[in-house]
């Protein structure tokens, strides 16, 4: 592939959120983007967005944590868009619980989605990028991976994500992929307005009270960890690799 060639990138749980403003982000820098979410007809929003920039945008249907589906929507990526070298691993759910109170099912439910979707749709990915001598994984972690009250499962798929990126750093340098982690704090979506409704408070005034927190003063926004996985998918960093970006308006303990 010359470099000439536009670049295709798949985003995972791309139908809102941070996978949302991930895709038109990579959209906007050129790559033709596969919006993969649980329900193709979710991830229209997000490829009119695209397409209406100018851009060019696949909605895609796929449980990650399904190795089967995830073959599919990676073959099916190639056929219609095109080899795909760019991977954001951002698909997500949350079963938050105090641990005596969490059920397998949570445990299994967060660990598949983030953690063996992140393993599968890497493996099926990196044969095209192996071909293709380039490859960019990006993968979601959080700043829940340092543990989190309430979030056994969360933070050791998060902190898993870790493990895996490095590794994954390791075992493809020499074919032109870097795999990167970017560890958002509180970023204002679907996923913390759930997590106020859990707790009961209005989310404005959760938002209120994160911010308190934050040394920048303020919750984070989609377009702000759409900003770091861009950098870490530039065809210029590619000797930035195995890293954890924390992205939360300050500095973590
Ligand atoms: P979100 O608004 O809840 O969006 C997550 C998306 O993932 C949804 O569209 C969801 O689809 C999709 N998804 C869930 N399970 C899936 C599966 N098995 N296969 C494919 N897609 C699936 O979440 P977000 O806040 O944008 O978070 C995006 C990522 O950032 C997640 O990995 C999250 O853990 C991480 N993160 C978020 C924050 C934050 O403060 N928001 C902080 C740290 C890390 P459905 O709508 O159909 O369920």
């Amino acid at each position: 592939m010359s470099t000439t060639e536009q670049r295709v990138a798949v985003v995972t749980g791309a139908a809102r959120g941070i996978g949302a403003a991930t895709a038109v982000r990579l959209a906007a820098e050129g790559r033709a983007v596969a919006v993969l979410d649980l329900d193709e007809a979710a991830c229209a929003d997000t490829v009119e967005k695209i397409t209406a920039a100018g851009g060019k945008a696949l909605a895609v249907g796929c449980d990650v944590s399904d190795a089967a589906q995830v073959d599919a929507a990676v073959t099916r990526v190639a056929a219609e868009l095109g080899a795909p070298v760019i991977l954001v691993n951002n698909a997500g759910v949350l079963r938050d619980n105090l641990l005596f109170k969490m059920s397998e099912d949570d445990w299994d439910t967060v660990l598949d989605v983030h953690l063996r979707g992140a393993f599968l749709m890497s493996r099926a990915c990196q044969k095209h990028m192996v071909d293709a001598g380039f490859g960019r994984i990006v993968n979601l972690s959080s700043s829940s991976a340092l543990g989190n009250r309430g979030q056994a499962n969360y933070a050791a798929a998060k902190a898993g994500m870790q493990g895996l990126t490095k590794t994954l750093a390791k075992e493809l340098g020499k074919f032109g992929i870097t795999a990167n982690s970017v560890a958002p704090g509180f970023i204002a979506t679907d996923m913390t307005a759930a997590t106020a409704a859990r707790v009961g408070m209005g989310f404005e005034d959760f938002k209120t009270a994160a911010a308190s927190q934050i040394p920048v003063q303020r919750v984070g926004e989609p377009a702000d960890i759409a900003n770091a996985v861009a950098f870490f998918a530039d065809e210029q960093a590619g000797f930035v690799s195995g890293q954890v970006l924390y992205v939360a308006g300050g500095p973590l303990n």
